[in-house]
């Protein structure tokens, strides 16, 4: 296969590709970089590139299958990293000035994993400053395109990851979820995106936003690349408290199981009020192919869910107010030059090193969180988050998975929402109460809007039940047959 072609294949055909010697790790690398000249400067996917150390990764990968050794299943893919994350020796920003001269001085246990398991880290992928965005318009660094369409948004905050992987940048890659920041970008670019359940993958070494919502998952192609890079990141970890010492399944396992007798509720508050009508025709559909296989289909009501963005933002900014405090110039990151004392040393440093977005939400968190406003805003926020859950509770006891669309709508124009800080919250309305509830999340691609736009549908499951969730997934899209490589192949030259 002609390697252009196959660098906008899944994971799974490429690793083939490698173990049946039609093609070396280093050549798939150096096709990826290939790309990465010839699109990078209309996306805009990477702070920056990591090139040594994906050289480096695939060359040993070489010298294992001359050598005959068995290889881990996704060694050799190339993949982006979401720039919260450190990969030592390399310069982690969050797409923020404050940390624009920083250098990890130690690898994410994601990063431990990946190198683990040979796999080639491409670069550190644009996002929103500190994972704030929906939009990856508020990256301190530049804009990242929509690779479906460059005047559309990718989606944020892990835009880059996404557009990464749909341009052919890299074949999987790593976004953070901390209220829709994985599956709303792979909604826009067509992709696979999973927010595992809260604590299944470690934390430690994370940029934290709001750390009881944050959650580490893959963005990829196809379902099953999904699960084979789950398999590589999830478990436990001693170095994150929140960490769940549960047993890890394989998550490739049961993606072949038939859905006699799957119970799927369609969540009636989010699959009937406020959807454009091609993203509602592709819910209905989609409904319609889980009857054809056999599952059945019951309405579950989930009222709450018209306070989740009111509690998200406030539970979220109050986090943020607190972790972000570690950004003081006096640590790490930027400094202010010729502060007159320690005072307008930290306030000059602040102000010029966060963006408008950032500094929004920890003026909001300060303010939730302050005495006076405490029990008001953020007790009552978390009351409920609670009540939240209980919801899921109850549904989960009815049901196996949950349905619902990722976006009422497809990406929208850059420069858009910008401007209008509210509008842009709303987009998160469908994804927000996975992350309260900590369940896990997915998208999956069901089809392309009027505009040629990707659609994406979300499945949620009960917590630790993602490959009861993989499989439901990988049965719709083998029904559904989305053509994901379009837009790598219209972008190759
Ligand atoms: N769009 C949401 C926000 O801006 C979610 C971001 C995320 O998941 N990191 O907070």
């Amino acid at each position: 296969m002609d390697i252009r072609e196959l660098i906008t294949k899944s994971a799974k055909e490429q690793s083939e590709a490698l173990r049946n010697k039609e093609v070396s790790a280093l050549e798939l690398t150096q096709a990826v970089y290939d790309q990465i000249d010839t699109v990078e400067s209309k996306i805009g996917a990477y702070n920056s590139l990591t090139k040594d150390y994906a050289i480096e990764t695939a060359k040993k990968v070489d010298e294992k299958i001359k050598s005959g050794e068995t290889l881990p299943p996704l060694a050799g893919i190339p993949l982006a990293l979401k720039d919260n994350m450190n990969l030592k020796s390399y310069p982690t920003t969050a797409s923020s000035k404050i940390l624009s001269n920083f250098i990890s001085p130690y690898d994410a246990t994601v990063t431990l994993k990946l190198k683990e398991n040979l796999i080639p880290i491409i670069g550190k992928a644009n996002m929103d400053e500190f994972a704030m965005g929906s939009s990856n318009e508020n990256s301190a660094t530049k804009i990242v395109h929509n690779p479906w369409n460059l005047n559309k948004v990718p989606g944020g905050s892990s835009g880059g990851s996404a557009a990464a992987v749909a341009a052919g940048e890299a074949t999987v890659a790593l976004g953070s979820d901390t209220g829709g920041s994985i599956r709303l970008p792979a909604s826009y670019c067509g992709l696979v995106g999973l927010k595992p359940t809260y604590g299944r993958v470690s934390r430690y070494g994370l940029i934290a936003f709001a750390s009881s919502l944050d959650q580490i998952g893959p963005i990829t192609r196809t379902v099953e690349d999904s699960a084979m890079l789950l398999n590589v990141i999830a478990g436990h970890d001693e170095k994150d408290s929140t960490s769940l010492n549960e047993p890890v399944p394989d998550f490739t396992k049961e993606l072949k199981n038939d859905l006699k007798g799957v119970k799927i509720g369609y969540i009636k508050e989010l699959c009937t009020e406020g959807l454009s009508g091609d993203v509602e025709n592709a819910v209905k559909k989609s409904i319609e192919t889980y009857k054809s296989m056999g599952a059945e289909i019951i309405e579950i009501s989930l009222p709450l869910i018209k306070y989740s963005i009111a509690v998200y933002y406030i539970v979220a900014t109050a986090e943020a107010s607190s972790n972000l405090a570690r950004f003081d110039g006096v640590k790490y990151g930027y400094r202010t030059k010729n502060p007159e004392n320690l005072y307008d040393m930290y306030v000059k440093t602040r102000a010029e090193g966060f963006g408008e977005e950032v500094k929004r939400r920890i003026m909001l968190g300060t303010y939730a969180l302050s005495s006076g406003y405490y029990d008001a805003y953020y007790k009552k926020a978390q009351q409920l988050r609670r009540l939240v859950k209980q919801d899921f509770d109850n549904a989960f006891s009815k049901v196996d998975v949950l349905l619902a669309p990722t976006c009422p709508h497809t990406a929208f124009d850059l420069g858009s929402k910008i401007e209008d800080p509210l509008s842009m919250y709303l987009t998160d309305i469908a994804t927000i109460t996975a992350n309260l509830a900590g369940i896990p999340a997915m998208n999956i691609p069901v089809g392309l809007d009027s505009d040629n736009m990707p659609i994406g549908l979300q499945l949620l499951s009960d917590c630790l039940n993602e490959t009861k969730l993989l499989n439901v997934a990988f049965k719709l899209e083998n029904a559904v047959q989305f053509n994901y490589s379009i837009p790598s192949k219209s972008l190759v030259k």
